[in-house]
């Protein structure tokens, strides 16, 4: 997992300049910093070398959701998904990245005073740096169920993104590792499984893909969007998207998460218990080898998922 801290000359996106990192600081009064009101989104984008291209990965898509969800808290980003894909173009192009990436957006109620009540003040940042794995699956994960439960739509929506929802995330991650386990698995209060703290989840049962939908409190994952289609469309999977009980995750025949930042991470444990024969099942591994192809530009009927950024490495380099 990416541990280090971004070199603090990476130019950003931030108050509609582009300024180096160091410069980009909000006040301790700021009001997203004091009650969570701010709103994510998670980006990646890939290093081809041969045609020296940063291939983003469905930024629209991100971008949209992005403006959508941030209207939940009434936050405004004034710029269309194109207009924002061109500032994410530009900095790779200024930072002349030539790696895989992770771009970070942020909109966020920016009033410097106290009282939790928001007013129309909203700023938003975009910020992109070199990214690599981020939890490393290859042997598959050993996953915990645990005890703090998923938020509640009507608590704090959780297809949102919403910077404060994710103290729910930090304190599942904490619990299960300190625990041992490699990452969690949230319930929602009635018991359902809901998804991991950073990443949805599937299960293969009797040779169908069953995730749970958006009313079991999941963020509505775009890499979820992007396996259910690969599923359908070219393994031609049944996909079923229905509530998971806990012990189906005991007896299924296999697990695995996916994310932005996780990709496609198979589970071979769960609870102590093998996923299947505990070892990385074949629809996961075709799924991950097909998402790695298809976000890396190599599946030409899913060109229309990425958006090229020519970034050449300059001679003098
Ligand atoms: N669930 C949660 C709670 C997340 O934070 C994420 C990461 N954005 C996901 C699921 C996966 O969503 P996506 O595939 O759009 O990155």
């Amino acid at each position: 997992m990416p541990s280090t801290e971004p070199d603090p000359s990476t130019i950003v996106f931030f108050d509609n300049r582009y300024v180096p990192l160091a410069q980009a600081q909000v006040g301790v009064l700021t009001h997203a910093l004091n009650y969570g009101t701010g709103v994510f989104e998670g980006i990646r984008g890939y290093w081809d070398a041969e045609v020296q291209e940063i291939l983003l990965a469905r930024p629209a898509d991100h971008y949209m959701r992005w403006k959508r969800n941030a209207g939940i808290l009434h936050l405004e980003i004034p710029p269309s998904p194109d207009e924002l894909i061109e500032i994410t173009a530009e900095l790779l192009r200024r930072n002349a990245f030539h790696s895989d990436i992770y771009v970070r957006p942020l909109v966020w109620k920016s009033a410097q005073r106290i009282g939790v009540h928001a007013d129309a003040r909203d700023s938003f940042t975009i910020v992109a740096v070199p990214f690599g794995v981020y939890m490393d699956s290859d042997k598959g994960l050993h996953a915990g169920i645990t005890s703090w439960r998923r938020l509640e739509d009507n608590a704090i929506p959780g297809r949102a993104k919403i910077c404060g929802a994710y103290v729910n995330s930090a304190l599942a991650t904490d619990d299960v590792r300190r625990c041992g386990f490699d990452e969690a698995i949230f319930l929602s209060e009635n018991g359902h499984v809901a998804e991991g703290a950073t990443c949805n989840i599937f299960m293969v049962r009797n040779g169908r893909l069953i995730t749970p939908g958006p009313a079991d409190n999941i963020l509505e994952g775009i890499t979820r969007a992007c396996i259910i289609e690969l599923a359908r469309d070219v393994l031609h999977l049944e996909v079923v998207e229905r509530s998971i009980d806990r012990s189906e995750l005991y007896v299924c025949d296999e697990v695995f998460f996916t994310g932005t930042a996780v990709e496609l991470a198979p589970v071979t444990m769960v609870d102590h218990r093998r996923v299947g024969a505990g070892v990385i099942g074949p629809i996961a591994s075709e799924l991950r080898r097909l998402y790695t192809d298809a976000t890396r530009g190599r599946l030409p009927q899913f060109e229309n998922w990425i958006r090229r950024v020519s970034v050449p490495v300059s001679i003098h380099a």
